[in-house]
């Protein structure tokens, strides 16, 4: 068997045409274009290029971006201030602060700052326990685009065994909350869980999301399984690939995301689709 493609670029082209018919509708009938504030701290090469992709897709639908790069030397102090400012500002409707900050930052303390319905990135404490609860709020921004990949593709995982291999914060345990949402039995795993192989064997949906290459075997993948690669790392030769090995992996996969091509253009896209879901909310609020 070899796997079908859950092509990224295509679902994220879907989404991201479907916000930009809604902002021009929504500058048609006189509202404000929604805006995206997005603050980075330092220099780091990956968060620039990070930056750069959520700049360009914002211009193709047509949201405002209001890029500000502070420097490394900016204290939690200048940083939480900054971000109170933009909780104010009217033109903002969605706040990023690119991860990772600097060490001297608490990351968490600064997520926690931003004002829940401009939280875009879905991180907030208050996000993540609505997602817990069934109560949605802006939904973090991976896990979201995961389910928009699925559904796009006509996988539907009520009633599957999805396992997560990674339970951070802002991917593994939120990724574990969507599927559960959607009706999977889930089984989370995680750098102290014991035999993953055999978790992973029983996988009908399975999601990796660990940062290291090559935890998972693709020997291990049970046929026709649905297999999402959450990794990403840069080769020396400037190539990206994933967690996963892909062509082992797709021997046994029913579908596959490639690496890259797969979940990080959902990631963006996903972005993008809360900051129109933050600025539609804020239309309501006096
Ligand atoms: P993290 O380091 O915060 O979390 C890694 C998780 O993997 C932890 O829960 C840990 O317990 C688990 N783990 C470690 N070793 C393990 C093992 N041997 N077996 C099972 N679990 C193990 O990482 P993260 O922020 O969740 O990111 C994971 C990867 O996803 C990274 O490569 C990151 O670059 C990538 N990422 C991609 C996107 C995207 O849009 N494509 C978004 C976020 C993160």
């Amino acid at each position: 068997m070899s796997a079908r493609l859950l092509d990224g670029r295509k679902a994220a082209d879907t989404t991201v045409e479907r916000v930009r018919q809604a902002v021009s509708e929504r500058l048609d009938a006189g509202l404000s274009r929604p805006g995206l504030a997005v603050i980075l701290v330092g220099d780091d090469a990956a968060s620039r290029v990070y930056v750069r992709n959520k700049e360009k897709a914002c211009q193709r639908a047509g949201i405002a971006s209001f890029v500000e790069t502070l420097d490394v030397s900016t204290t939690e102090q200048q940083l939480l201030e900054r971000v109170q400012q933009l909780n104010a500002d009217p033109r903002v409707h969605g706040i990023l602060v690119q991860l990772p900050v600097p060490d001297h930052i608490d990351q968490s303390l600064v997520t926690n700052s931003i004002d829940p319905w401009k939280d875009v990135d879905g991180f907030h404490a208050e996000n993540v326990g609505r997602l817990a609860l069934r109560q949605l709020g802006l939904r973090p921004c991976t896990p979201m685009g995961i389910m928009t990949l699925l559904r796009q593709n006509g996988i539907e995982p009520k009633g599957m065994h999805a396992v997560v291999v990674g339970a951070s914060n802002i991917v593994g345990r939120p990724m574990a909350l969507e599927l559960l949402l959607a009706g999977a039995t889930v089984t989370v795993t995680h750098r102290f869980t014991r035999d993953l192989a055999s978790h992973v064997r029983q996988a009908e949906l399975l999601v990796v999301a660990v940062g290291k290459p090559n935890v998972v075997d693709g020997d291990w993948i049970r046929p026709g399984a649905v297999v999402v690669d959450v990794g990403i790392h840069r080769l020396e030769d400037g190539s990206l690939r994933g967690d996963l090995d892909f062509e082992s992996a797709k021997k046994n996969a029913g579908w596959i995301t490639p690496v890259p091509g797969g979940v990080g253009p959902m990631t963006v896209a996903s972005l993008i689709s809360n900051t129109l879901i933050a600025c539609e909310r804020f239309d309501g609020v006096d």
